[in-house]
């Protein structure tokens, strides 16, 4: 038998899952991308993240 979800009473593992740029563990209030469900301090880092992937992408095409 499966179960289709999964109830979670302990909320460390998720605490244990930092900011996909600071890898910092997020607080309680935390930023989730919705597309990809990563997890980022706040806009700050968010912005961060995504101005080094911008440029990966450019040393990846140049
Ligand atoms: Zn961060």
């Amino acid at each position: 038998m499966r179960f289709a979800f999964v109830l979670v009473n302990d909320r460390i593992p998720f605490r244990r899952i930092g900011c996909m740029q600071c890898s910092e563990p997020v607080s309680d209030s935390y930023l989730r991308e919705i597309a990809t469900g990563l997890r980022y301090c706040d806009h700050q880092c968010y912005a961060l993240f995504c101005e080094v992937l911008a440029k990966d992408r450019v040393r990846a095409a140049s």
